[in-house]
This record gives structure tokens, C-alpha cells and sequence, in this order.
């Protein structure tokens, strides 16, 4: 009953009364959890109906704190409905990948959700999402075929048919990535030129532990042991970026060599690229990306610099 008034309060008055779901009506703020397509399409139509924006926070699940800051970006956007996504995509793992081994912690997931005040999360299952298995797909072009791409050719497209997927099905105006997968962000962003689409992309920093480990789902592979040599990389990211008034050749050296220094960590790459992952600038923003094996568990990180400038340069950055 309370759900219902919250819902007519919100203008909403037909949610709840005739969406035909087992799970009880909608109440803003609730985390409410829905699994099937038919039934978040229609609170989100209703939600655009009275103009209200929905805003998209796309997730695998094993929720840290890292995709809470998403979703206290979503909900900084005036009016939005928050709607959380969590599915564990398998066509973005290929053979071989951790697909199966992948943390699901959905119970978990949506307190989290709950506690943070978010309005919808969007869980089904891989037989909702695709019925017919994959058939078409939405492929990247060449940015999906460098660094991550090289490594695993077969993801970005699975990542950008599920991302579409999502868009179509929550109607969303707003979408909210982590810069933690930042080619995942340029890829993205992209298609959404690329193909028309009416969704505004919003990336946002990567949430790290104090001792500079990027918070990622995957950290929960790590041995104690493997979490000290992992750190190698934020450490080799941060120098890189220390040095960036050096120029290309001193970024790299500097990070490669920390990198190096750790015999047990398999490097994929390490890559200074421009902002949008093409040449990098003499002068101006950079990426600089990384990519390594850490025992069994695979790790990316990245980091903004100011290429042949340097942090301390920066007009404000170093002061006082
Ligand atoms: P995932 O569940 O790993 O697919 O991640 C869902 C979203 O959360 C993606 O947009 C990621 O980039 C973002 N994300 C994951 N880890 C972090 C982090 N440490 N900081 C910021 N965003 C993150």
C-alpha cells in the first residue's frame, strides 16, 4: 500500500496497479529489483512519460565503491530515475575467460542499491537478454581492435550489443561509465555518435584504495600476496604520470621499468595514447594504459597526464 502511494505521489499512479509483477510496486529511492525487459520498460516509459530523465548506471554486480560513484553521478542529474543495471554478459567473455568463476553477489548487490537510495535495478537473467542467442551484434571498428581489443578481439562487440541492449530497454537519457575501463568509455561513447543515439555518455574517475589499487570486482581473485604485487601497476601509472613534462619516451621508460622490476607480473601492454586513444599529443592530454596478469587474474588501470607539460605546469595544480 505504501508503495503504491509513494508511486502516486510521483505522478506514477499507474505503476504497480497493472504491470502484473510479483515483485510489488515501485517506490522511489527502493532498489526496487526487476528481471524482465517488459516490466523496467515500463516504469522507465512512464518515468519519461512525466518527464522525468532516466538515468543508466551499467554494471557486471560484486558492487564496490567504485560503480557507487556512478551511481552518486546518476544522481546528481536533476530529477532522474536511477536505474542500475547487473548482468554478467557472456558475450563479453570469451572461451577461456573467467565467465563462469565471475562473482555474483546479487542479494549483496541490491542492499548496496538500497542503502544508496537508488530507484530501479535491472537484473535478468541471459535467457531474457537473449533469447535467440547472440545474432546481431554492434561491432566497434578499429578502436575495438587495439590494446584491450588485441588481447580479447571478441569483447568490445559483446560489450556494445549489451550496452545497446540496455539503452533500448531502459529508454535511458544518461548513461554513466567508469574512466576504470577507459577504451570501454571511448568505444562506447562512439557508438552513440556513430549510430544517432539519444544518450548523453558521462564518464566518471576511477575510485581507488588508498594505497592506489584500482577498486575493480576482480580484485577479490587476489591473494594477499598478488594484491602487493598489483599495486606495482598503479605505482608504475602514477610515475609514468609524474614525469609527464618529460614528454612520451620519459612517461614510458619510467612506468616500463617499474613495470619490469616485478618479474611475477605478465605485462599485455603499456600504452601512452592521446585522450581519444589516438597518437598522443607533444603537448596536452594523455592516457596512459596498462594491462598485466597478476598470478591467474587479469588487471587494467590507466591514468590522465599532461604530455610535455607536467602536472606542476598546470595552471591552479601544485599550488599552496
Ligand atoms: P563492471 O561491473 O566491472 O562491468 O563495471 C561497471 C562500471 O563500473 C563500468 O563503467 C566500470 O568502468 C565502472 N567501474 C568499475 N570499477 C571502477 C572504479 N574503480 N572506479 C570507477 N568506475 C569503476
Amino acid at each position: 500500500m505504501g508503495n503504491t502511494q509513494s508511486a502516486k505521489q510521483d505522478s506514477t499512479p499507474e505503476l504497480g496497479a497493472d504491470r502484473g509483477s510479483d515483485q510489488g510496486s515501485f517506490t522511489p529511492g527502493q532498489a526496487t529489483v526487476f528481471n524482465t525487459i517488459e516490466e523496467i520498460g515500463t516504469l522507465t516509459r512512464a518515468m519519461r512519460k512525466v518527464g522525468r530523465p532516466v538515468a543508466l548506471v551499467p554494471t557486471m554486480g560484486a558492487l564496490h565503491e567504485g560503480h557507487l560513484s556512478l551511481v552518486k553521478a546518476a544522481q546528481r542529474m536533476p530529477r532522474a530515475v536511477v536505474v542500475v543495471s547487473i548482468f554478467v554478459n557472456p558475450l563479453q567473455f570469451a572461451e577461456g575467460e573467467d565467465l563462469d568463476a565471475y562473482p555474483r553477489t546479487l542479494e549483496a548487490d541490491v542492499e548496496k542499491l538500497h542503502a544508496a537510495s537508488v530507484d530501479a535495478v535491472f537484473a535478468p537473467n541471459a535467457r531474457e537478454m537473449y533469447p535467440n542467442g547472440p545474432r546481431t551484434t554492434v561491432q566497434p571498428g578499429a578502436i575495438g581492435a587495439i590494446l584491450e581489443g588485441a588481447f580479447r578481439p571478441t569483447h568490445f562487440a559483446g560489450v556494445l550489443t549489451v550496452v545497446n541492449k540496455l539503452f533500448q530497454i531502459t529508454h535511458c537519457d544518461h548513461a554513466y561509465f567508469g574512466e576504470k575501463d577507459y577504451q570501454q568509455l571511448m568505444v562506447i561513447q562512439q557508438m552513440v555518435n556513430d549510430l544517432n543515439m539519444g544518450v548523453t555518455v558521462h564518464g566518471v574517475p576511477i575510485v581507488r584504495q588508498q594505497d592506489g589499487l584500482a577498486l575493480s570486482s576482480r580484485n577479490q581473485y587476489l591473494s594477499e600476496a598478488d594484491r602487493e604485487l598489483a599495486l606495482t601497476l598503479s605505482a608504475a601509472l602514477t610515475a609514468g604520470a609524474f614525469v609527464a613534462e618529460g614528454g612520451a619516451e620519459k612517461v614510458l621508460s619510467t612506468a616500463r621499468q617499474i613495470i619490469e622490476s616485478v618479474p611475477e607480473i605478465e605485462l599485455d601492454y603499456l600504452e601512452l595514447r592521446g585522450a581519444d586513444l589516438g597518437e598522443p599529443p607533444e603537448m596536452g592530454d594523455a592516457r596512459l594504459l596498462v594491462a598485466a596478469r597478476v598470478g591467474s587474474t587479469r588487471l587494467i588501470d590507466n591514468v590522465n597526464l599532461p604530455l610535455g607539460i607536467g602536472f606542476k605546469n598546470i595552471e591552479g595544480e601544485g599550488e599552496g
